[in-house]
């Protein structure tokens, strides 16, 4: 009985503090969240193979709201994404979760980017991941990557109009990926030697990712064919194997890189510079610009990264460079 009363004394708020208290809990339910870049294609793996790195990265913080309204509060690091939360992937890809699990939920969402847009290093992919990722934790919705997946990618789709899971799938599950088929989706984690450093140089020009399709032939011949075949087999196996030698022979484009290159006014001396100071090999990122290099010590990469930069300069390119070994995480919760 005496329990019974001072469990009702505890309660017994007036209508107004409750009020306050609910609103506080609620106000204060917000989460953020740091998704990674990722480096795709991998030289022979275009559209089916990419990793994540530790540096950049996006970062979105979620929070509960009054209503049912998905909002952009704030847009930081970049000036020309759609605050329209259809058209932003961030929010695109929270608005398929909600819809497709029938949640109304308002949400406020702030943006950070920390990379360029269109710098193939899967900057759409980061924020559609941290997005998802966000309102999982945020609304405590228990949902498995690969469900959340799903929802990442239809965010890519609704806002760019393309399905490709070659950054989406690193970011989310971290590592090295391979998206063995589109249809039905099938993704493989490789593992990869512990010793991998990669050097990104991000070169200051933008490259829209519709342009560098376009460009690219409709056909392959049959001999490019076996040739891209036996390098991303090679690759794949240099990488599990932790065989140097077979990586660095493994990392050559058949299909895009010829053509995407054409691009990029300092790939040529960019890619000469990497190797000459010791790199496993070099090539584009995503759909470029930006490229990227392998090396097995961090004093390596630190010395490729500068040959990489002053060489972009030697074009007349200001560029930003990361070192990064391979990103095993994925999203995370921040502070
Ligand atoms: P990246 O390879 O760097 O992701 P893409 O060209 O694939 O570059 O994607 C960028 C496109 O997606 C741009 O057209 C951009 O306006 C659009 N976009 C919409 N929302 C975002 C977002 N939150 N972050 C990045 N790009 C976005």
């Amino acid at each position: 009985m005496q329990r019974r009363v001072r469990r009702k004394e505890k309660f017994n708020f007036g209508i107004n503090e409750r009020k306050r208290i609910l609103k506080k809990i609620f106000m204060e339910k917000k989460i953020k969240v740091f998704a990674p870049a990722t480096v795709s294609n991998v030289g022979p793996g275009f559209d089916i193979m990419g990793f994540a790195l530790n540096q950049p990265g996006d970062v979105i913080e979620v929070a509960l709201s009054k209503g049912k309204e998905i909002r952009i509060k704030k847009i930081y690091g970049s000036r020309n994404l759609p605050y329209n939360p259809s058209k932003n992937i961030a929010t695109a890809s929270i608005i398929s979760l909600l819809r497709l699990r029938n949640i109304k939920v308002g949400l406020d969402v702030v943006i950070r980017k920390n990379m360029g847009i269109g710098s193939g290093l899967g900057s759409s992919a980061a924020s559609s991941v941290a997005g998802v990722f966000a309102v999982n934790k945020l609304l405590d919705l228990k949902l498995s990557k690969s469900e959340l997946l799903v929802h990442a990618l239809n965010g890519e789709l609704i806002s760019s109009g393309t399905l490709h899971a070659d950054n989406v799938a690193p970011c989310l599950f971290g590592g090295f990926v391979l998206i063995r088929s589109y249809d039905p989706l099938d993704i493989i984690k490789i593992d990869y030697p512990e010793n991998l450093f990669c050097t990104v140089i991000y070169p200051h020009i933008e490259i829209k990712t519709s342009e560098a399709r376009r460009i690219l032939d409709k056909k392959i011949t049959r001999d490019n064919a076996i040739a891209q075949a036996g390098n991303a087999s090679g690759l794949i196996a240099g990488l599990i194997t932790n065989d140097i030698d077979l990586i660095s022979r493994s990392m050559k484009d058949y299909i895009a890189e010829p053509k995407r290159k054409e691009l990029i006014p300092c790939y040529d001396v960019v890619r000469i510079a990497a190797l000459a100071n010791g790199a496993v090999n070099c090539n584009i990122s995503g759909s470029g610009p930006s490229m990227f290099s392998f090396s097995t010590s961090l004093e390596d990469a630190r010395r490729i990264a500068s040959a990489m930069k002053e060489a972009a300069l030697s074009k007349g390119l200001r560029s930003e460079t990361f070192i990064s070994k391979i990103n095993s995480r994925g999203p995370v919760i921040i502070k």
